[in-house]
């Protein structure tokens, strides 16, 4: 089969990787890609917010699967577009995509299917915000509804913060995705993220994991979009993991199923356990990214098999997905500056030696210039990692990281740190 993959992150390269595995796969093609998705699939440049130019280009070359990598392209449509015109698409339709394109959506199927969340209010102006910002009280949570690229939320300790969130929301700072916000009941708990697919009926959990958003060491500094990963997450017990499908997950695909807008792919929930049992945060309706890279480097399963049944609607009749027990465990090495002004261009030698460490290391924000490796972006590389333990898959992937010279880069030094300081007690 010929498959198409869209994307060009460290979660695409970990896709590309699994997936040109498969002995389904015939070729692989890749747009925009990466220089390290290069090394196993043909990358072209696709705009994919033209649908007419991504359906011409699946036509041509006879794509027998489409997998749309992030969020913009899903919330777009290019789902839908590419299903009416036959052809099967990992992803779903832009009216269940707003899973993660509007927070009120969700917050709103909540209530409706009594699902277990933060109480909400969904304001669409500066005077109804504050008024909420009362009743609520600090701490308090504020979300601008649509997708701003992580920097959308406000947690707020005092009301100061919060008045000054709910200010710049409705500045126009975040375009349309600041049009309207939801304001949230703070929860207390530790975060974790789970992953199940779906084809709309049929529900297959997949892996658990736990990333570290913050820069800087000790989960300080400034949010990112990752700095780390590991899978699974063993604060995920099975009993938990049982709740999170019974009470979040399948009536949240019953319910879109149930009022005509079918869920098909991978559905991605943040959760926090509370004293009172995991809540919801948030949905996602892709992989994460960097969450991704771990899960891909446990799983056992045939990729392309999955996705293609998921897209197809056949997730019932497969084997759900296997997994070593093994952690795996990446660590992101980002670009001076991120998350504010990355430099670009500075030199990257040394992945063959973390490639012979037996680690992983997958190509985020990189470019070749002049046939030379150098930085592109934000996140950088995340070097990857498997052992018996998290304890065992850091000193891994940590191991790879110092054979790998780039010295405009930085990188957190303890990623896994919670589930390390558990394992030694
Ligand atoms: P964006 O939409 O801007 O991309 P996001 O989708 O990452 O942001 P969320 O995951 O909803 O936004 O929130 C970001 C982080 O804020 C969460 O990972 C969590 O740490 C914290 N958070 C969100 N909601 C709550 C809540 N109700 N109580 C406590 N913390 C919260």
């Amino acid at each position: 089969m010929n498959i198409l993959l869209l994307g060009s992150g460290g979660r695409e390269h970990a896709l590309a990787w699994k997936l040109a595995q498969s002995p389904l796969c015939e070729t692989l093609w890749a747009a925009p890609g990466n220089p390290g998705i290069a090394e196993v699939a043909s990358c072209i440049d696709l705009d994919v917010t033209d649908h007419a130019a991504v359906i011409a280009f699946c036509e041509t070359n006879v794509v027998g699967l489409v997998v749309i990598g992030p969020e913009a392209p899903l919330v777009d449509g290019l789902g839908d577009s590419l299903r009416a015109e036959g052809f099967s698409v990992f992803g779903p339709n832009r009216q269940p995509a707003q899973l993660e394109g509007s927070k009120g959506f969700t917050k709103d199927l909540c209530e409706r299917a009594g699902i277990p969340t933060a109480g909400y209010e969904r304001v669409s102006s500066e005077a109804a915000a504050m008024a909420a910002l009362a009743r609520f009280g600090a701490p308090v949570v504020i979300k601008a509804d649509g997708l701003a690229a992580g920097k959308g939320v406000t947690v707020a300790m005092t009301m100061d913060e919060a008045e000054d969130a709910v200010r710049e929301i409705f500045s126009g700072r975040f375009g349309d995705a600041g049009a309207e916000a939801v304001i949230e009941e703070f929860m207390e708990g530790e975060e974790a993220s789970f992953f199940a697919l779906t084809d709309g009926s049929t529900i297959v959990p997949f892996a658990s994991a736990q990333d570290h958003k913050r820069v800087g060491d000790g989960d300080t500094g400034p949010n990112t979009g990752g700095m780390g990963a590991y899978s699974p997450a063993p604060v995920l017990t099975p009993a938990l993991e049982a709740e999170v499908l019974e009470r979040i997950i399948a009536p949240t695909v019953r319910t879109l199923e149930n009022e005509g807008i079918p869920y098909s792919g991978v559905l991605f929930l943040g959760v926090m356990l509370t004293a009172q049992g995991p809540k919801l945060i948030e949905y996602n309706c892709r992989f994460g990214d960097p969450e991704c890279q771990v899960m891909m480097m446990r799983l056992e399963s045939d990729l392309v098999e999955l996705l293609h049944a998921c897209a197809d609607n056949r997730l019932a009749a497969i084997q759900p997905p296997r997994f070593s027990p093994d952690t795996a465990l990446t660590v992101v090495m980002a670009a001076d500056g991120y998350p504010g002004t990355p430099a670009k261009g500075g030199a990257i030698h040394g992945i063959d030696k973390a490639d012979a460490l037996g680690a992983k290391v997958f190509h985020a924000g990189t470019a070749l210039k002049d046939g030379a490796l150098v930085a592109s972006g934000g996140r950088v590389l995340n070097v990857t990692a498997r052992g018996a333990s998290v304890t065992q898959a850091q000193a891994g992937a940590y191991a790879a990281v110092d054979a790998i010279d780039f010295p405009t880069g930085f990188c957190r030094r303890d990623i896994g740190w919670r589930e390390v300081a558990r394992e030694k007690a």
